[in-house]
């Protein structure tokens, strides 16, 4: 990094858009007309993006020299946000702080984490909330990111890691079924490796609702109804046991519990069932199978679409039966990922922000894994609380006033959580808001400290891409007026709160050793990764002990169970229909995503001219024959209600989407927002909304 040689100045650095990380060289020179800089961004060479970039990428930097961004801390004072010294600030965070704790009991603060923070700003905030502030209450937006498929991944695995296989992997599996991802929106820089595995002959297969640019790029597309994933693999499943298409040697010799699987699919429902069931044909069910099945290498990936249900555990788990099934896994061309969403969806999950998990996917209820992590912390296991409750959960307390001082960082939960009208009611009952962005987000706007932070060109710190390589994305430029770096304010509060013994750390690299020391013999051990070896090598992927490096690619042996060997789910199959589903009052599908130019709720990518330039409202994507039968006219005002609430956007016809479900991205808030109709339910295993799976109804109306 640094200045480049020659007239131009340039430095390198990382998209933060999504977790593939692509490496972006930054220069001084002409920029993209309306921009509103003097910078512009290259695709830079390596090996996860092979040096593409998309749109996202290309614009990244444009938030970052916002004149929106936060210069300085604001404290509310006669109900308006008002400029205060750092000082101030801090003294004022602590005293909410201090007084929900000594009030109501430290379980009265809560703290909510993101994604996209580095792995150091994960690591000290999950150490800030149990040691700084004593609370349990401790979760993050990765809770509706990415909790389904790692409680499937630990569940089956006995490890939760994004991809078990190298991106450079791809072009040698001869089969790839994509269920539940719009890759060429949501990372479009790694649609070529899937291109290039068609050229080497591969059979590419899309299971997702919409017909997206990626199913546009597949051999076979099954148009699943939402909400039905789990039926349609199993019912895949089903066809690879009659059709002898299952790898006997590796069920026997490296997994468990094929049997009851295998009694439970003989007696499930037939495949006109699960046709049925699923609104996709049988023989598009049957083919899907058979190309599978006969492949001798082949991979899953599952994305949102398969997650954001509230059986989103168990339809992840029905996807890993058939990868187990067929023994495609541990070796090249095969295996099983889970495309994370986030910038560090993978590192973010990792070290502790999670309500019932300590640094290096240790449990915050197992005694040993306690004991090691408070051997670090230089406390005793006691002082370390328990499991807490998932991010929605915690909105809930919040409106039960069971927790009354709220600490945000990263995360803009208005906007995120489903049924945001209780949310919005819940953050008004609160004693104190305490929100840290980037900008006045939709939760900024409510809070009454927020505290500007240092954005990702310049801030220092590791985060982890998708396929578990761990990279380091150094600062390249300085502090926004007086924005300050996430972990350093942590340390400032926590030395407000007398806990400064435990937070003085002069560099995130000071912060990376001790999350290596606290990760050392856990799951996901980084402990043999430093900031000098990530500066030399392009990336290293965890597990990295000190002894030994992983090549990337997972469970080529054993898999992470204490005996080594994957473990089958057979939940119990029936022929109805999944249980949230449409009726007379909401007789359409609600399902949300993403689009290409935008990234979560919007907060950065809104304040990119180029970005924002490309799509700058919501919309609900309706097909023609809903749209006919409903009065709706294509570009018009349309009211989408459920249980929960409503919202408003403007129709988009299109043919591209079945008749019985609507699409509305997440990226707009206020009256926008798609999530003021998504419902509370949560699945049981994993605390996942069902954010793609609401009945709603939809009129047209006029303008809001
Ligand atoms: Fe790469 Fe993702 Fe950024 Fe696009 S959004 S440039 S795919 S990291």
């Amino acid at each position: 990094t640094g200045p480049g040689s020659g007239a131009t100045a340039a430095w390198q650095t990382q998209c933060p858009f999504c977790s593939v990380q692509c490496k972006i060289r930054l220069e001084e020179g002409p920029a993209a007309v309306g921009s509103g800089t003097a910078l512009r961004a290259r695709g830079d060479d390596n090996a996860a993006s092979e040096g593409r970039l998309c749109v996202k990428g290309q614009n990244a930097h444009q938030h970052a020299v916002s004149r929106e961004r936060l210069r300085y801390p604001m404290i509310r004072r006669e109900g308006r946000l008002v400029r205060a010294s750092w000082a101030e600030a801090i003294r004022a965070a602590v005293k909410l702080l201090a007084a929900s704790s000594e009030r109501y009991g430290p379980d009265a603060v809560g703290v909510y984490g993101g994604g996209s923070l580095t792995n150091e700003t994960a690591y000290l905030l999950g150490k800030f909330a149990r040691l700084a502030l004593g609370t349990k209450y401790i979760d993050y937006n990765g809770r509706f990111c990415m909790s389904a498929a790692a409680s499937a991944g630990s569940k089956t695995f006995g490890l939760d890691r994004g991809l078990t296989f190298r991106l450079s992997d791809i072009p040698q599996a001869d089969c790839i079924i994509l269920a539940g991802t719009n890759l060429a929106e949501c990372q479009p820089t790694l649609m070529p490796y899937f291109n290039r595995a068609r050229e080497n002959g591969a059979a590419i297969i899309v299971i997702d609702p919409r017909s997206t640019a990626t199913a546009a790029a597949a051999d076979l597309h099954l148009p699943v109804r939402p909400g039905t994933d789990a039926a349609l693999a199993a019912g895949m499943l089903k066809v690879l046991i009659e059709e002898g298409l299952i790898d006997e040697a590796f069920i026997a010799g490296r997994t468990r519990g094929f049997e009851e699987l295998q009694e439970r699919t003989l007696g499930q429902m037939t495949l006109a069932q699960t046709a049925a069931v699923c609104g996709v044909d049988e023989a598009s069910i049957r083919q899907a199978a058979l190309l599978y099945g006969r492949a001798s290498t082949g991979m899953i990936l599952t994305a949102r679409g398969v997650e954001q249900q509230t059986d989103g555990h168990l339809a992840v788990r029905e996807f890993l039966n058939l990868v187990l099934a067929t023994g495609k896994i541990g070796r090249p061309g095969c295996g099983y990922g889970a495309v994370t969403g986030q910038g560090n969806g993978q590192g973010g999950r990792e070290h502790g922000q999670k309500a019932d998990q300590l640094p290096g996917y240790r449990s915050i209820a197992n005694a040993e894994d306690r004991a090691y992590i408070a051997s670090v912390w230089g406390v005793e296991p006691e002082q370390i609380p328990g499991a807490g409750v998932s991010a929605y959960e915690m909105m809930e307390k919040i409106h039960r006033k069971e927790i009354r001082t709220l600490f945000v960082m990263g995360s803009n939960p208005v906007m995120s959580n489903p049924n945001v009208a209780l949310v919005e009611e819940g953050l008004a009952k609160l004693d104190g808001l305490i929100v840290a962005d980037l900008f006045l987000s939709e939760t900024a706007l409510l809070a009454d400290i927020v505290l500007p932070v240092t954005s990702y060109l310049e801030n220092a710190g590791t985060l982890t891409n998708l396929e578990g390589r761990v990279l380091l994305r150094e600062a390249v430029r300085p502090a926004v007026g007086e924005a300050r770096d996430d972990w350093d304010i942590l340390c400032e509060v926590a030395h407000g709160l007398g806990q400064g013994e435990r937070f003085r750390f002069p560099s995130a690299e000071a912060i990376f050793d001790e999350l290596r020391r606290a990760s050392r013999g856990g799951l996901a051990d980084y402990s043999g990764i430093t900031y000098e070896r990530l500066r030399r090598e392009e990336g290293v992927y965890w597990p990295c002990s000190e002894e030994e490096s992983s090549s990337g690619l997972m469970f080529e042996q054993d898999f992470a169970h204490a005996d080594g060997r994957a473990v089958f789910s057979a939940p119990p199959q029936t022929a109805s229909a999944p249980s949230k589903s449409v009726s007379p009052d909401y007789p359409l599908i609600l399902t949300n995503g993403r689009v290409l130019p935008h990234y979560l709720t919007g907060v950065q990518t809104h304040r990119s001219p180029v970005l924002e330039a490309r799509e700058a409202a919501a919309f609900l994507e309706l097909h023609p024959s809903a749209a006919k039968r409903l009065g709706v006219r294509d570009g018009e005002w349309v009211r989408i209600e459920s249980e929960a609430g409503e919202f408003y956007a403007r129709s988009r016809l299109t043919p591209k989407i079945r008749a019985d479900t609507v699409f509305a991205p997440m990226h707009w808030g206020g009256v926008q927002n798609v999530n003021r109709a998504t419902l509370p339910e949560l699945d049981p295993h994993c605390k996942m909304p069902g954010f793609k799976t609401t009945p709603v109804r939809v009129s047209s109306c006029a303008a809001p």
